[in-house]
């Protein structure tokens, strides 16, 4: 049995900031890690030569954390935006359509607009605008974000914009994603303006200037990897393989480590499954001409993709990836009924094709 002053179980970008946080104010830290590896869901993997994220690509610019954690551990020169584009959606119908320009998760800020009309037609645009006609009470007590969107706007918007861009973005259904974690101040922006398109727009008015999602040249692994140096050089003891069991911790010891026992890692639920990813790279010059904004999110039935899966966020649009020339890529995770936020992929084993 050995003693630290705090133990820290689970070495993924969690694990990895705690551990450094707490070794950088002097205290003794153990860091253990089931897997051979530290990063968890942070996972980079080479298709055709070209190394790309497997796990998380880019970081939400909300809030600033993640910026600055970057900048603290020296990568404040390798933050990248996106291109200033929309994303795009392939569709049910196998047409491709950007996304609308004035839009928050997918609900239109502007019903009426023409890009709004060009995805899901006149007389569903018209219904969506209804919204505004309603007192600002109807869906005020949804409990997920699909319900809110199919009261207020119609089932059409929630098919046709929402659910596409939330199954891309949380690998799951917006009729799954309760309301709050899709965006904590939607309801809030839906009383005080007094209608959900008008709420859209004050959340928008209200985001600072920039794009939403940010990356970092050279793939999001690369925070794991400087966290990972910092751990050396501040001492930390880094233990993989130990897979700690949850039904035999407590506060003061977790396998054979005694000390402040702080959690970074979740016990396994009934609702985890296992997420595939799919990477495949394209070598076609020509299509740099064209790129299709930040990436192209797939709708569920969409001709070509398997039911239940939600290709989504290519990396070519953002940022760094982009630049590498002749080179597109596309990602993809197979989804069930994901119980959370980006369900586990600890399970994964990263296999590649290339083309
Ligand atoms: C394909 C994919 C794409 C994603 N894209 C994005 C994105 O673009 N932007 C974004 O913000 N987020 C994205 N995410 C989510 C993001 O990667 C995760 O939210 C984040 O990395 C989770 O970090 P974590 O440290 O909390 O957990 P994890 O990374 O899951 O780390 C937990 C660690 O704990 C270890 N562990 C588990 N059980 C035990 C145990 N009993 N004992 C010891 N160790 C244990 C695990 O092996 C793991 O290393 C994506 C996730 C996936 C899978």
């Amino acid at each position: 049995m050995s003693r630290v002053d705090e133990v820290v179980v689970g070495g993924g970008i969690a694990g990895l900031v705690l551990a450094r946080r707490l070794a950088m104010a002097g205290r003794k830290v153990a860091l253990l890690e089931a897997s051979d590896r530290l990063g968890g869901q942070l996972l980079r993997i080479e298709v055709a030569g070209i190394t790309v994220d497997a796990g998380a690509e880019s970081f939400a610019t909300r809030g600033g954390v993640v910026a600055q954690l970057a900048t603290e551990i020296g990568l404040g020169a390798d933050l990248v935006s996106p291109l200033d584009a929309p994303a795009w959606l392939y569709r049910d119908d196998g047409s491709a359509i950007a996304l609308p320009a004035t839009s928050l998760l997918g609900i239109p800020g502007v019903p009426l607009a023409a890009d709004v009309i060009a995805a899901i037609g006149t007389r569903a645009a018209m219904r969506a605008e209804l919204d505004v006609a309603m007192p600002p009470t109807v869906g005020a007590k949804a409990a997920t974000l699909g319900e809110l969107v199919r009261r207020r706007m119609g089932s059409a918007v929630l098919r046709g914009l929402v659910d596409p861009v939330v199954r891309g973005v949380h690998s799951t259904s917006a009729d799954q994603l309760p309301l709050e974690r899709a965006h904590p101040g939607l309801r809030t922006a839906l009383l005080r303006e007094g209608s959900l398109s008008h709420g859209v727009l004050s959340l928008r008015a209200g985001a600072a200037a920039g794009s939403q999602v940010g990356g970092i040249r050279g793939g999001m692994a690369r925070l794991a990897d400087e966290l990972i140096a910092d751990l050396e050089l501040f001492g930390v003891d880094v233990r993989l393989g130990a897979r700690i069991a949850f039904d035999e911790l407590t506060r003061q010891r977790a396998g054979d480590v005694e000390g402040r026992v702080v959690l970074a890692a979740a016990p396994p639920t009934a609702g985890e499954h296992r997420v595939t990813i799919v990477l495949l790279a394209v070598d076609q010059p020509a299509l740099d001409a064209a790129p299709r904004g930040t990436g192209m999110l797939v709708a569920t039935d969409a001709p070509g993709c398997a039911r239940g899966r939600s290709p989504t966020s290519p990396p070519s649009g953002r940022g760094w990836a982009n630049r590498l020339r002749g080179a597109t890529f596309c990602a993809s995770r197979t989804t069930g009924t994901a119980s959370r936020t980006w369900p586990m992929s600890r399970a994964a084993t990263p296999r590649h094709c290339s083309a």
